[in-house]
């Protein structure tokens, strides 16, 4: 006797529909998956495991909403994003307990910082509408006008590191602009992505335009990334998937966004403020360093090195780790156990090729499970895996250098180019050194200051494309031109 796959599950006191959401309804599949919560190794949620018969009716319904949606006064598809929004605001706590439970990320970081950007990623899309109008333009004697249209159907595949922060991130952009999407959330952290289609539904979204198709990678996102009836494809996770996506999206010839992963630098000049280099370091363990943008090699000038790696050291130590639902905990565990290991991995190699460990290096075993405490290494080999390798760890490098070629240099000896980060207290050197490194995003004596206007994205290996802003509606829109004759 087979038994149906459960249908709902209580996470936290939350109840959760463990099924996919297309067409404005639950859709069930046979087979399902193990949710595995990292903070204890519990099964928290068996959930349906689609494939392509999911996939295909996800976009079908996707297509068949998406006339409607698009043609909607932008004033309409405003108001009802702005209503998910409030849904969003009003589920904060309920989300940010499930989430927590899920991959494993603070409480507090949720309370206070992700919930309120969730909401904005839908909130700050819909305002911005308002500034596509701009008074046609003159060319030579013509009126030009420039349209922002509707481009079709738009997938979207996120990881597990912030799940619904950054599927939101293209989700509200796409849906604003007058796409319908279908979201294929990560098999590691699957539920919030379901919480969110209660949110669109009571919000007034009308059935099809947002649908969420559970399962794996191999299962549920290369059908969609293939599928001939989407119009883009957006895409946020590790570069060896990026490139097995483009392939599998190339024939349909979609337009794609890919923000991969980094190795970004932090530059500390003996010129700098010495506490906020030594508190912009430490940030790093920031969700157990599993944060594409984190800057995790630490470049300082070697006339402070010593002093500013026993203040990072000391810093370091009180770095609070236990369960992420407690409010006083700085760090917790890691996703998977398989990314544990791929973790430890780089740690042991590192040090095996000479690296030395001044901190942590290892397990947490008063903690057990998946609990990686919270690692810095000096004197790696220059060149070495630990260098130029994303770890997406609890794993810091110091290396020092020698003025600021030396520091420009080692910065941009990476093959990816996401995030950069510069401390100095010298104004015109914040601008020489900022202008020549390689990154989509430079902070200068800060870190993580980000404005849903400004373009993100990375160089290199770190990404296609920018989004944020108009640069958000130049991916998800069909920018058109029309001159109209005097
Ligand atoms: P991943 O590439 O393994 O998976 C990401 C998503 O892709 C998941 O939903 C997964 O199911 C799906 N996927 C896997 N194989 C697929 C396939 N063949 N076809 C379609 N979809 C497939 O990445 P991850 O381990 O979940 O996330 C960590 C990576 O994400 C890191 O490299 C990190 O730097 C990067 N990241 C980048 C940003 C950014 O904005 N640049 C933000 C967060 C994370």
């Amino acid at each position: 006797m087979t038994t149906a796959p459960i249908e709902c599950v209580t996470v936290e006191g939350v109840e959760v529909d463990t099924r996919h959401w297309i067409d404005g309804q639950r859709v069930a599949s046979e087979s399902t998956f193990d949710d595995i919560s990292p903070i204890d190794e519990t099964v928290i949620a068996t959930i349906h495991a689609g494939g392509a018969k999911e996939v295909d009716a996800a976009v079908a319904a996707a297509q068949a909403a998406f006339p409607a949606w698009a043609g909607l006064p932008r004033a309409e598809r405003a108001e009802i994003l702005r209503a998910v929004a409030a849904g969003i605001d009003e589920r904060a706590e309920d989300l940010a307990r499930v989430e927590t439970r899920d991959n494993g990320s603070l409480l507090r970081s949720h309370r206070r910082g992700v919930m309120p950007r969730v909401g904005n990623n839908f909130r700050f899309f819909a305002d911005y509408l308002d500034s596509l109008d701009h008074p046609d333009g003159d060319i030579r004697g013509h009126r030009e006008r420039v349209s922002y249209d509707p481009a079709g159907v738009a997938a979207i595949i996120t990881p597990w590191n912030a799940p619904l922060m950054l599927a939101t991130w293209r989700i509200g952009p796409a849906l604003a602009a007058g796409n319908t999407v279908v979201a294929k959330p990560p098999e590691w952290a699957p539920l919030t992505a379901s919480l969110l289609a209660d949110i669109t539904k009571k919000a007034g979204l009308p059935d099809g335009v947002f649908n969420v198709v559970q399962g794996t990678g191999a299962e549920a996102g290369a059908p969609l990334t293939a599928h001939p009836g989407i119009r883009r494809l957006s895409f946020t996770g590790s570069v060896p998937t990026a490139g097995v996506i483009a392939k599998a999206a190339a024939p349909n010839i979609v337009p794609l966004s890919f923000e991969l992963g980094g190795k970004s630098p932090l530059v500390v000049f003996a010129d700098s403020d010495f506490e906020l280099a030594v508190s912009l370091a430490v940030e790093q363990f920031d969700n157990s360093g599993q944060v594409c943008l984190g800057a995790f090699r630490i470049l300082v000038e070697d006339s402070i090195a010593e002093r500013f790696t026993e203040a990072v050291l000391e810093r370091a130590r009180a770095v609070v780790q236990g369960d992420p639902r407690d409010e006083a905990t700085d760090m917790s565990c890691l996703i998977s156990r398989a990314h544990f290991e791929k973790v430890d991995g780089f740690v042991r190699r590192a040090v095996a090729a000479g690296a030395r460990p001044i901190l942590g290096g290892g397990p947490n075993t008063e903690l057990g499970h998946l609990y990686y405490r919270p690692t810095i290494l000096v004197d790696a080999e220059p060149g070495s895996e630990i260098l130029t390798e994303e770890v997406f760890g609890p794993v810091l490098t110091i290396q020092t250098f020698a003025g600021e070629e030396q520091a420009i240099e080692l910065a941009n000896n990476t093959r990816f180019g996401l995030a950069a980060t510069l401390v100095t207290g010298d104004p015109e050197r914040a601008e020489r050194v900022s202008a020549r490194l390689n990154a989509g995003t430079v902070w200068v004596n800060c870190f993580f200051v980000r404005d849903l206007g400004a373009p993100f994205g990375g160089n290199g290996q770190s990404g296609i494309g920018r989004e944020g802003g108009i640069y958000s509606f130049d991916f998800y829109t069909d920018v058109k031109n029309t001159v109209f004759a005097p």
